[in-house]
């Protein structure tokens, strides 16, 4: 049962209610959530749920009608979120795990972990003990590839996943890897499952070859119930009548899975098809369907490997995967997880504390902190969770403020929105050292460039851009908690957001629409109104910050609808990391040509522009700032020289910044 704990519960309180259960026979485990905190109470015992509502601290009891529960959303309302050394599962993000089926050879290991962490893999997979189909196949190099293994995680800073396949192994795995993995093959084991479960690590659970979704949580509910928290469901595909492909992915397993439990759910696309030219849009299908993220199989040579060569990745191949993950990404409302070393920004936090220059933090990626150092050592994992402020327009819960948590979540920073009026405030408050950060919108796909900012740009050349993010605009209907759809009369929202839902508006042409100064703060009028028959248009997010009910989701006229944010702070602050486009703004000469000569330089350096923007220069009518995005080349010579030959032909010119491209 899930006993719901009142929300001034003393500690002294809460230890006499875990009492009173635990000699009831109940075990107990206590999750602190975001709105309430809870006890689960696991076991098989009578209990009139009467006598423990009565309990004092005990706000309401709600029976676990599953057979399996600490696996079940009933105990966990949220997603679990946890962290596998530098690591986050779950959530928004996306985690995508690689490396080959086994490990073969130290140099094999080595070779693959560098080829995967470039191309933007996490943790690294590799199999010591191999459970295969026939005894005389190649089974693994056991300890000595769990040691190589290590020892190529470590190089790059990744966390390293390993198949345990016996209770025996874990005295050696312990100190070796960070994830267990219970394959497919011993999904029910259940003496292995209790002695993992024990171990109090996370472990990746693989769907059994023909378990159902309900086997399969009931194992996770042994991991659990012995100990574990931090699990990853995999599904890797069950057999069924089909020959084509090794195994059939169960798509619908994953919507399935993350209804009814708390868990992450991953996709194993190279196990499920068994064929390498299938793994790329199964494991894209797999993205599409909510999985939380990838585990694949890549090898430097797989017409070589040792095992599962035939459904393992070239390295060609997983990069072009990174790749279409990364476009997909914002579709479905997420970030591809990455490195630290490789994420977009350094945390702000880890300069002003340590005082390491930002450009050995950039030169210095082979320092990475090992996984496991960082997992057994809170104080080193505290120094990144400082909250860094960020400032943005609006109210809170708008769109800028779920962009800006999704980028700063993604760089494992805690962050504390500022909410500002207008878009000035935004770059005073980052100026004025009052925030750390700004977040600005500069563009929409549908509505184009949002001109005052890229004007303010100009205003506050102490401030560099550091970071870009994308978000889909989704729009929703919101009402009242007691609303419906029948009862709206009135309709308020930011003129885009009105015009963006025009369609859906033109088949209610009963409803008063009326403009209002932002999306979140139309619903946050809709709250203190209190009037059912008023509602706003704004994302699902936004509705659940102010309590309100969604009535309508997805209302947009057309579905390709993102906006594009920069990522500000002051100059001495500004380290973008592995940037990949700069934005430079100049004027030019009121000669014949002049605009052609720049861009003729830009041509000439194989510099490639991405976007042309022109405004006018406040004070100097008919005379226009150009602002011009260029992709950073591999060698950064080329751009400054680029900009050196720029500067003696443009005028004013100015970088704006430096920073990692978002878009697709
Ligand atoms: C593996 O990951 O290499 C493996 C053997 O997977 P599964 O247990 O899903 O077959
Ligand atoms: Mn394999």
């Amino acid at each position: 049962m899930v006993v719901v704990l009142e929300h001034g519960i003393s500690d002294h309180g809460k230890a006499a209610l875990r009492a009173f259960l635990e000699q009831r026979g109940f075990t107990v485990r206590e999750v602190v959530g975001e709105s309430e905190t809870i006890f689960g109470a696991v076991g098989h015992i009578p209990i009139d749920l009467r006598e423990v509502e009565m309990h004092p601290g005990v706000a309401k009891v709600v029976p676990i009608t599953k057979p399996y529960k600490l696996a079940s959303r009933e105990f966990k309302h949220e997603d679990s979120v946890f962290q596998v050394g530098p690591v986050k599962v779950g959530g928004n993000r996306l985690v995508v795990i690689a490396g080959p089926c086994a490990v073969e050879s130290r140099d094999q290991i080595m070779e693959t972990a560098a080829i995967v962490a470039d191309s933007g893999a996490v943790m690294l997979r590799g199999g010591a003990y191999k459970p295969r189909t026939s005894p005389y196949a190649f089974q693994g190099l056991g300890r000595e590839g769990l040691e190589y293994l290590k020892e190529a995680g470590e190089r790059h800073g990744m966390p390293v996943i390993s198949e345990i396949v016996s209770p025996n192994h874990v005295d050696v795995m312990r100190d070796l890897v960070d994830v267990f993995q219970i394959g497919a093959r011993n999904m029910q084991n259940f003496e292995l499952l209790k002695t993992v479960g024990a171990e109090h690590r996370p472990v990746m659970l693989k769907r059994g070859l023909a378990a159902t979704i309900e086997e399969w949580l009931m194992a996770a509910e042994y991991l659990l119930a012995h100990g574990a928290e931090d699990i990853i469901l995999c599904e890797r595909g069950i057999r069924t009548f089909e020959t084509y492909t090794r195994n059939s992915l169960d798509i619908s397993s994953i919507p399935v899975v993350k209804k009814l439990s708390h868990l992450p759910v991953f996709v194993d696309p190279s196990h499920a098809t068994g064929l390498r030219e299938k793994v790329l849009p199964v494991g894209l299908a797999g993205v599409a369907a909510g999985a939380d993220g990838l585990i694949v199989e890549v090898h430097p040579e797989p017409d070589k490997a040792l095992s599962d060569g035939p459904q393992t990745l070239f390295p060609e191949q997983f990069e072009k995967l990174m790749r279409d993950i990364e476009a997909m990404s914002p579709v479905v409302g997420r970030e591809v997880a990455r490195l630290p070393h490789r994420r977009r920004i350094v945390p702000l936090g880890r300069l002003i504390r340590t005082g390491e220059s930002g450009s050995d933090i950039l030169a210095g990626t082979s320092e990475a902190p090992g996984p496991s150092a960082a997992a057994g050592n809170p104080a080193a994992a505290a120094t990144d969770t400082e909250a860094v402020r960020v400032a943005f327009q609006g109210a809170r819960g708008a769109y800028s403020e779920i962009a800006l948590t999704r980028y700063f979540d993604l760089n494992e920073q805690v962050v504390e929105a500022m909410s500002r009026r207008h878009f000035r405030d935004v770059f005073e408050s980052v100026l004025s050292g009052e925030a750390d950060y700004g977040i600005l919108p500069l563009e929409n796909s549908l509505m184009g460039s949002i001109h005052e900012n890229y004007d303010l740009l100009l205003q506050y050349p102490d401030l560099q851009i550091v970071g870009e993010t994308q978000i889909r605009i989704q729009h929703s209907l919101i009402g009242t908690p007691d609303a419906s759809i029948d009862d709206i009369k009135t309709v308020i929202s930011q003129g885009p957001g009105i015009e963006q839902c025009r369609d859906f508006l033109d088949r209610h042409d009963d409803w008063e629409i009326q403009p209002f100064y932002d999306t979140a703060g139309a619903v946050a009028r809709v709250r203190d109104a209190g009037d059912r028959t008023l509602a706003a248009i704004a994302h699902v997010q936004t509705a659940a910050y102010y309590g309100m009910k969604v009535l309508r989701e997805s209302i947009e006229t057309n579905a390709r609808n993102y906006t594009r944010f920069a990522i500000l702070t002051r100059e001495e602050n500004a380290e973008a990391r592995d940037p990949d486009m700069a934005t430079v703004v100049f004027s030019t000469p009121d000669t014949p040509g002049a605009l052609f000569q720049c861009m003729q330089i830009l041509a000439e350096r194989d510099l490639n522009m991405k976007k042309l923007e022109s405004r006018p220069i406040h004070g100097e009518p008919w005379r226009y700032m150009f602002y011009v995005d260029v992709e950073l080349p591999e060698t950064r010579q080329q751009f400054t020289d680029g900009i050196t030959e720029l500067e003696a032909v443009a005028r004013d010119l100015h970088v704006l910044g430096l920073f990692r491209s978002s878009r697709m």
